[in-house]
């Protein structure tokens, strides 16, 4: 059996040293560097729990893990090693278990995390031995010794976490920072916070945790305690920042045409009451340019449906390269695109239209020779002037009416 659990580890990369009592046991935790404890149960000299106590004496003890394995199947069995303090029990035709847990203890220790990790710490010591730590985990630690001068940091960078001490030098202590954060808005304000306290008073944690910290460590602190806290704080960070990017993209895909990436119908109709309401109270012109390609049947016709998606693509290309970070561009449908121009009147908006047209026709001249699409476009302004034009009743139209505006 302990060849088997051994085989495991070393086709990991895993040092392993095998021993074959409890007495054997015991000199090799005491003169070896070990990470990861797996006892059989049933040994021959001593029981498994007995070794397990003998070994908590120490405070290194006190966090490595214990691992049991048994050959015995009786559930009160496996219940007494946990209660006697082993941090899982396997039994031995439970070897793929015993894998998972391998791959999963491995996986935490030599993955690499990144960031940066704001540490506000007065105390000097302390303040380097969690810098030291966590640059080891690969993270880039900035550390203050008060308050005060991590409100300022906090308002003016954005940190991967931050780790704060509670008493502090200066006026403010941990859980003013911990307040400053979480009345941030959006993603500064969801930084994630483990809080360390030299006073093991559990009203005040929990007047911590109730302000916002996600996490506390007591002092004095053991790295590994420390290490695992972080570990686990940044991946969820990480998921959650992954969920949010996720959903950011699912949601742009749901406003934009597939083939031209330019917003679609759906989101016009989003932005246009804002835009005209906008439009109304500052005053300033909102106009529509309607870019219609002519002979696009054609197209289609000559090159095939690809090749008349080319030129979409590259009128879109071209619209997105003339405009503004403000304008709006839009395929409507079919060979229909608009550009929204916001806090543009009239007499610019057919300067700017007929400046895209032949940008259009000298970029697609470029990239199709002698199949230029030129576009036709027309313009109206949206503003008080023709107020009839006002985008509710344009995106109610079909295509007739929106014929009949140019
Ligand atoms: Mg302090």
């Amino acid at each position: 059996m302990r060849n088997v659990f051994a085989s495991v580890l070393a086709a990991r990369n895993v040092d392993v040293v095998q021993v074959e009592s409890g007495c054997q046991a015991l000199i090799a935790l005491e003169r070896e560097d070990v990470d990861l404890a797996c006892i059989a149960l049933e040994l021959g000299d001593m029981h498994a729990a007995d070794l397990l106590q003998c070994n908590r004496a120490n405070q290194r003890g006190n966090v490595l893990p214990f691992v049991a394995i048994t050959s015995n199947r009786d559930k009160t069995h496996v219940d007494a090693a946990l209660a006697a303090g082993f941090s899982e029990c396997f039994h031995k035709s439970r070897l793929a278990d015993f894998e998972t847990y391998v791959d999963t203890w491995l996986g935490t220790l030599s993955r690499k995390l990144s960031g940066n990790v704001l540490l506000i710490e007065d105390s000097v010591a302390t303040a380097q031995f969690c810098t030291q730590l966590m640059n080891a985990m690969g993270l880039v630690v900035d550390s203050v010794p008060s308050a005060e001068l991590a409100i300022d940091a906090l308002s003016h960078r954005r940190f991967t976490l931050v780790v704060t001490d509670f008493m502090l030098s200066g006026l403010q202590t941990g859980l003013d920072v911990i307040r400053f954060l979480r009345s941030r808005d959006g993603r500064p304000g969801r930084t994630p916070i483990l809080a360390l306290s030299g006073n093991d008073n559990m009203s005040r944690r929990i007047e911590i945790l109730r302000a916002g910290a996600n996490d506390y460590v007591q002092k004095p602190v053991l790295p590994e305690e420390l290490e695992v806290r972080l570990r686990n704080l940044i991946t969820l960070a990480e998921l959650f920042d992954r969920l949010e990017a996720q959903h950011e993209m699912v949601k742009d895909m749901a406003q934009r045409d597939r083939l031209t990436g330019l917003f679609n119908r759906h989101r016009l109709e989003e932005l246009m009451p804002d835009l005209i309401a906008n439009a109304h109270k500052t005053g300033a012109g909102l106009s529509l340019v309607v870019l219609d390609l002519d002979h696009f049947k054609q197209i289609n016709d000559a090159y095939g449906h690809a090749g008349g998606d080319q030129v979409l693509i590259a009128v879109a290309a071209a619209l997105r390269g003339t405009s503004r970070p403000q304008d709006i561009a839009v395929r409507y449908g079919g060979e229909e695109l608009l550009l929204l121009l916001p806090g543009i009147d009239l007499p610019r908006a057919s300067l700017g239209a007929e400046r895209l047209r032949r940008h259009i026709e000298n970029s697609t001249r470029t990239a199709f020779r002698s199949l230029a699409a030129s576009a036709s476009l027309r313009w109206r302004p949206t503003n008080v002037l023709i107020r009839c034009f006002a985008a509710p009743m344009l995106l109610c139209t079909k295509r007739s009416t929106l014929g009949a505006i140019r």
